[in-house]
């Protein structure tokens, strides 16, 4: 089994398994999702979902937040960790989207690369459920999972992940598969303990078994 063949049935198979998989942060607007994914980092999707509300009430467009003071930020995100320089971060890329792009999140990787606070996977993560464009958002998730399916071969680099599943996934089945690998990387194939193989839905196609 080629490593292209063996992407497209776990593709197959994990769109049965969760067809309904989508982002787990909770966000009505681009600019938010930015602000989330900035959160998200060393912390749980859930916590960034209770902690936002509270910022958005107090600063409800991208000009507020973006004038607003940054310990102020700081004291509303601080229970997602590392508060701060994510503070820090969230001002300055408000600031950029006011200034240079009318409170607009910009739909191209090259810009969204410039803004502060934004990486390939954040980047990639409002190309696919922003703007529906090809994108494959490498968590750790993704990375743990292609690891051990075989759809990579011991990298663990996000960048280097993302650019050997370029070449195996279908563009457009990207950001979807990544969302599907977010649920069964929690529920079947987890980190912390053996993951779950004997109750795998892709059991006989993963290179852990040995095929
Ligand atoms: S068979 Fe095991 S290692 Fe492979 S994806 Fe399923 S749970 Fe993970």
């Amino acid at each position: 089994m080629t490593k292209k063949q063996r992407a497209l049935e776990i593709i197959k198979r994990l769109k049965a398994e969760y067809p309904d998989a989508g982002c787990t942060l909770d966000y009505e607007d681009a600019w938010k999702l930015l602000v989330s994914v900035r959160l998200a980092a060393q912390c749980t999707d859930e916590r960034v979902n209770k902690i936002v509300p509270a910022l958005y009430e107090k600063y409800p467009d991208v000009s507020s937040l973006a004038e607003a003071p940054v310990e102020e930020i700081e004291k509303i995100v601080k229970p997602c960790g590392l508060g701060a320089s994510k503070a820090r971060d969230i001002s300055a890329c408000m600031k950029m989207l006011r200034d240079r792009y009318d409170c607009h999140v910009p739909d191209t990787m090259e810009e969204l690369l410039k803004l502060p606070g934004v990486g390939r996977k954040s980047a990639n993560l409002i190309m696919g459920d922003v703007y529906g464009k090809p994108a494959i958002v490498t968590d750790t998730h993704c990375i743990r999972l292609c690891n051990r399916m075989g759809l990579v071969d011991n990298i663990k680099e996000p960048k280097k992940v993302e650019m050997a599943l370029w070449k195996i996934i279908p563009p457009e089945e990207g950001s979807d598969l990544c969302h599907r690998l977010v649920y069964h990387g929690r529920a079947v194939c987890t980190a912390r303990t053996k993951p779950y193989c004997d109750r795998c839905c892709l059991s006989d196609v993963c290179k852990k078994n040995g095929i």
